[in-house]
């Protein structure tokens, strides 16, 4: 089965301060996360626009790890830009600027390869565009997607319309109860089955990962690790690794799904040792090898 990842989301400059620095206007966006972890296990082929403003360099990296960016569009405005804080608790992050830039009008079109992907990955962005991206693919056999209380909030009907399509939704547990309506994680999975997915996997941060399928739950830490510098782009970058793994396997079972989930959350665990993508940049396979190796330890009882 041809394992190429279609993947649409943000691909961003963000302003982020941690307790332990701060950087301004650095690579972010949630495709870019996704797509610089999902490429250890697949190909992926990028869909995102950025502004004129957006440096040519950040393009050149992601292509030069193999990132598919041909579906990138430079269109004329301002790339989109996220503003955010982290307290001691760095599970969650307090958004203090959104602004959509390109985004707000950008009409995704795929070209005949994009169409007939097989894997398609709705990275959080805007439902709207993650519709109009799904529309066009002639016959997915998997789609899954992200989202965040920004546009929980802000356009449900359309969220709703698109769970209807998708096999697999990944968000963090606050996300998850908003959607809901549910604060028991076990209801809001019964909700979830109920609106579409079949897979429904919440992120809980350093708490790890809890995965609700409609036959098996399988429970996951986060890799435990000593200093955590910057957790943006942790989802996204589980994501890369959960998904690469699904795409590369071609099924949905239980043992693979839950390989998915640890793969996941070693691609995690590295991205938050330093801001924006550095340490995924100089990640080498065998490190993610070493990890997963070392999590079987961590887990066995
Ligand atoms: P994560 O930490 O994995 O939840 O994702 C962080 C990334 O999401 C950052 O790099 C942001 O640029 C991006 N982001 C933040 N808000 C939004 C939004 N409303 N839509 C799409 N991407 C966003």
């Amino acid at each position: 089965m041809n394992s190429r990842i279609l993947a649409v989301g943000s691909m961003a400059l963000d302003s982020i301060e941690t307790p332990f620095g701060k950087a301004e206007d650095a690579l972010g966006g949630s495709v870019t996360y996704f797509s610089a972890a999902a490429r250890f296990f697949a190909p992926v082929s990028v869909v995102a626009a950025v502004g004129k403003d957006f440096p040519a360099k950040h393009l050149k990296l992601l292509s030069g790890l193999g990132v598919d960016t041909s579906g990138v569009r430079i269109e004329d405005g301002k790339t989109f830009r996220w503003k955010g804080h982290y307290g001691f608790d760095l599970n969650s992050a307090k958004t203090l600027k959104t602004e959509l830039g390109v985004f707000a009008t950008f009409k995704p079109e795929l070209d005949r390869a994009q169409r007939r992907s097989k894997t398609v990955f709705l990275a959080n962005i805007d439902p709207d565009i993650q519709r109009a991206v799904l529309k066009q693919v002639e016959n997915p056999s998997l789609v899954a997607c992200d989202t965040m209380n920004y546009w929980i909030g802000g356009k449900r009907p359309s969220l709703l319309k698109l769970l209807r399509r998708v096999d697999v939704i990944l968000c963090n547990d606050a996300e998850a109860r908003e959607l809901t309506g549910e604060v028991n994680l076990v209801k809001a999975a019964r909700w979830m089955f109920a609106h579409g997915p079949k897979l429904f996997v919440v992120k809980k941060g350093e708490h790890g990962v809890i995965c609700f399928a409609k036959n098996f739950t399988f429970l996951a830490p986060a890799f435990l690790l000593e200093s955590v510098f910057d957790p943006t782009g942790a989802g996204d970058t589980f994501a890369g690794g959960f998904m690469g793994t699904l795409a590369k396997a071609g099924r949905l079972d239980s043992a693979t799904v839950r390989k998915a989930v640890i793969y996941g959350s070693v691609l995690a665990s590295y991205n938050v040792e330093s801001f924006s993508l550095k340490r995924l940049i100089s990640l080498k396979r065998f490190e993610i090898e070493s990890r997963y190796r070392q999590f079987r330890k961590l887990t066995e009882f």
